[in-house]
């Protein structure tokens, strides 16, 4: 894999930021270095950091990589223990955190739909509202406060159902 020279990494970084914007891809020494390591010793600086903001933004950063020949390092929060998120010589660093929408919880099915930046931490603080909701229901239902609790009479049933289980 070849290191991109200075005028390559200005080329790409113009590309890219036709596709995710000027603000989401970082060239500068003291914003790259952030992503150059992981919860491991291993460590190299990437030339160039690109921060999607869809599925479609990240769909076309792959076929601009993939026409140029230049690998792709994905990485989240950039705590694995395996070096994974390391970037190679020559890679540049698509970093997904800024896809941090929890899109749907299903307390009843123990499902829940997340874009792939959503940290643990945010998840389980989304659920634990959901919980407290639901007791907050039940003691209302069997008369022990009044409901603060508006809404359709399904999203009720639900609750009720959640704070039962
Ligand atoms: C202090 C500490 C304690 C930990 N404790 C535990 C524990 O108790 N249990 C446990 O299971 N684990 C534990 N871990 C490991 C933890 O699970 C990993 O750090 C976590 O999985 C890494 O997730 P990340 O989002 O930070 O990914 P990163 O570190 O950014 O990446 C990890 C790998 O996934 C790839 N990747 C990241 N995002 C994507 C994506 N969207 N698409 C494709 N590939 C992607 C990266 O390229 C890399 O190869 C611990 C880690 C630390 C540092």
């Amino acid at each position: 894999m070849t290191v991109l020279a200075p005028d390559q990494v200005e080329a790409l970084r113009a590309a890219l930021a036709a596709i995710v914007g000027d603000a989401h891809v970082l060239t500068t020494p003291e914003d790259v270095i952030a992503y150059g390591f992981d919860g491991t010793f291993f460590a190299n600086t990437p030339p160039l950091v690109v921060l999607p903001g869809s599925t479609a933004e990240i769909a076309a950063i792959h076929r601009l990589a993939n026409e140029r020949r230049i690998a792709l390092t994905p990485r989240a929060m950039g705590s694995g223990l395996s070096g994974g998120s390391v970037p190679l010589a020559g890679s540049i660093v698509l970093g997904i955190a800024r896809l941090n929408r929890i899109l749907a919880i299903d307390p009843i099915d123990r499902v829940a739909v997340v874009q792939a930046g959503v940290i643990t931490a945010t998840l389980q603080a989304a659920v634990e509202k959901i919980r407290a909701a639901a007791a907050t229901l039940l003691l209302a239902e069997r008369g022990l406060m009044e409901s603060p609790l508006k809404g359709p009479k399904g999203n009720v049933e639900f609750l009720l159902r959640l704070a039962a289980a």
